[in-house]
């Protein structure tokens, strides 16, 4: 079984529709976005390429074919293969092909970007503090357990402005900034602002939005320069509760999703504490009380 063997067509087809763009791979496919409902052109799609893929230029949407089905009928990964009728057990044996991993190379935003970027994030950051966003500073100290020294250390903000498109040339940018309401979690490495993530509200199609112009990498990476075993999280949230809980035991980082930090940078950059301690792995705080017994 290969991915050439699944209708990609239909299955993109199913939520939005396509017309062809380009000749590129085989065919690049266009159509309102499924996820944000904005456009007609902005949600692009590859049926045919060697792994089928979609990508949104409004709200950064973006995965392979088992991963569009995942989100548009909130699937496990398992039910979204029963769904494409691919066989896990073929998948799990690398006898299913896929593309393999690729570096991808990260870029520090532009000056432009930057500085749009903190302004926002420090007004969102002095939002969250006025007594009448109390809601959501309460969200973060009683359902994520954060303090609000924590809060306050790592900048986390909130922007209430309802979702909205700001122009591009704001943020440097060509492209329009998708810019949704929700808690603002700015990732900063070696003093530089390399992305705004923002955590939407609860029934928004997709939990986690990345500013355009924003680049993936590990959050809290300026936490390798000092020795010591490391614990990798997925959620930002979860890192900052290990921060907090055992900031002085153990670093800390997030890589913001499941395939996120995947960059010869921050690779090589890991490589650099192995020499001092080991580097747990951890899908969430609730599994490394299982495997540290330092935290625990
Ligand atoms: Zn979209």
């Amino acid at each position: 079984m290969q991915f050439t063997q699944i209708d990609s067509f239909n299955i993109f087809s199913r939520y939005t529709r396509l017309t062809r763009k380009t000749r590129r791979d085989g065919g690049e496919f266009c159509g309102m976005c499924p996820f944000c409902q904005q456009g007609t052109d902005r949600f692009l799609c590859w049926p045919y390429r060697e792994r089928p893929g979609y990508l949104c230029r409004v709200c950064n949407q973006s995965g392979d074919v088992i991963h569009y089905i995942m989100e548009m009928e909130s699937l496990s990964f398992r039910a979204a293969c029963d769904e494409l009728g691919i066989d896990l057990d073929e998948w799990q044996n690398g006898k299913f092909s896929h593309a393999s991993y690729k570096p991808r190379t990260p870029t520090i935003p532009s000056e432009t970007w930057q500085k749009r970027a903190i302004e926002f994030a420090k007004r969102c950051k002095d939002i969250l503090w006025q007594p009448e966003y109390s809601q959501a500073m309460a969200y973060l100290t009683e359902q994520r357990c954060l303090t609000s020294e924590t809060i306050d250390r790592f900048g986390l903000g909130y922007n209430p402005q309802p979702d909205h498109m700001e122009p591009g040339a704001l943020w440097g940018l060509e492209e329009s900034v998708f810019v949704p309401q929700g808690f603002v979690i700015p990732w900063q490495f070696e003093g530089n602002l390399w992305r705004l993530k923002i955590r939407r509200p609860k029934g928004s199609r997709s939990k986690y939005h990345d500013l355009e112009g924003s680049f993936e990498g590990l959050y809290l990476a300026d936490g390798l320069n000092k020795a010591g075993d490391i614990l990798i999280v997925e959620s930002e949230f979860d890192a900052l509760c290990v921060a907090q809980e055992a900031g002085a035991l153990i670093t800390p980082l997030a890589t913001g999703g499941t395939d996120g930090g995947q960059t010869p940078d921050y690779i090589s950059l890991l490589s650099r504490p192995l020499r001092f301690g080991g580097v747990l792995l951890a899908r969430s705080v609730a599994s490394v009380l299982q495997v540290c017994p330092l935290v625990s």
